[in-house]
């Protein structure tokens, strides 16, 4: 079975510099704080035995990283707004560190398995990652990134679904950036589709905008109670769709009731609410069941949602439990 994880990784404050050639690199204007918060992110993936890892999105919150870069949007007062038309950008927003999350887990990944060979014993399980298989391209939603921002003056108020295109044309550019950079897929982060307050039949416009010739597998998450929106969601033209089933086990109940078969399926079996870290059998469990309804060949295993509100420690051991679930079947 294959494992990912959503997206999020715990950050620390940025790094200042402390080696001479960074303290350089910050004397020209050249050093970026967050590079060794996205390697830690990716080693700490790697040697959790994931197969699809991501950057960690160390860079801020789902939302104000694209409304710092897409042209027509801005955050002020910690709120992101749209106050332009909203454009696609001239270059993209993380296609360097994609590019960058792929050396480091290779390297990373290399580097274990020369340990291996150097020390001449057999690691196994969490201690290397034999696995690693790919870094994956991560853009929020059109929906979500349109309904959490303020609309001021270009647009009017109740032109919510002409903004939602422009959004989805914006974020397609981001898209294929990633795809170029070499992400192994990419995945479309809409948690307000679970809301109530999402128009579905926009929602799911705007995402065939997006995946529309895109030649990678595409997921979507949708975090939250999923039990009036699932049927629905299974529709839209992507090739997974990720939702949480450790932290609300009545979304197994759609789960039991709409799947078709039709979509692979990120079954979220960590609860990524609590700092406690998951009891084995109880993710043993949650995947049987999982697996009972899916099927080994449509099912894909992560966390419930990503994991930046928690300590690094518990983020770590949490996605060491999920690779050792693995292990017993
Ligand atoms: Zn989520």
């Amino acid at each position: 079975m294959l494992t990912t994880v959503v997206g999020s990784y715990p950050v620390s404050d940025p790094c200042v510099p402390e080696s001479i050639s960074s303290k350089i690199s910050n004397f020209l204007g050249l050093y970026d704080p967050y590079l060794p918060l996205l390697e830690q992110a990716v080693k700490d993936q790697i040697n959790a035995g994931v197969d699809i890892i991501s950057d960690g999105q160390v860079r801020g919150d789902m939302i104000q990283v694209f409304a710092r870069h897409l042209p027509g949007m801005m955050v002020e007062g910690g709120t992101s707004k749209i106050f332009d038309k909203i454009m696609p950008s001239n270059n993209s927003l993380a296609g360097n560190d994609l590019k960058f999350a792929i050396k480091t887990a290779q390297k990373t990944s290399s580097d274990f398995l020369d340990s291996i060979k150097l020390n001449n014993k057999v690691l196994v399980g969490n201690d290397f990652n034999k696995n690693f298989k790919g870094v994956k391209g991560i853009i929020t939603g059109p929906t979500t990134l349109v309904l959490s921002s303020r609309v001021e003056r270009f647009y009017k108020r109740d032109e919510k679904e002409k903004i939602i295109m422009d959004m989805a044309r914006a974020l397609k550019k981001e898209a294929f950036a990633l795809q170029e950079a070499g992400a192994a897929i990419i995945q479309i982060d809409e948690p307000y589709l679970s809301t109530g307050v999402a128009d579905l039949k926009t929602a799911k416009t705007a995402i065939k905008i997006i995946t529309d010739n895109l030649s990678i597998p595409v997921s979507m998450h949708v975090c939250g109670d999923i039990a009036d929106v699932f049927k629905d969601i299974l529709k839209f033209s992507v090739q997974i769709i990720d939702c949480e089933f450790a932290g609300l086990p009545n979304n197994i109940q759609a789960l039991e009731q709409e799947y078709d078969g039709s979509k692979k399926i990120g079954f979220g079996c960590i609860d990524t609410k609590v700092e406690s870290v998951d009891e084995l059998d109880h993710v043993v469990n949650l995947i049987k069941n999982g697996l009972n309804i899916i099927g080994e060949e449509n099912i894909i295993l992560d966390p419930d949602c990503g994991m930046r509100m928690l300590s690094r420690d518990v983020a770590l051991l949490k996605l060491k439990k999920m690779t050792e679930a693995v292990g017993w079947f």
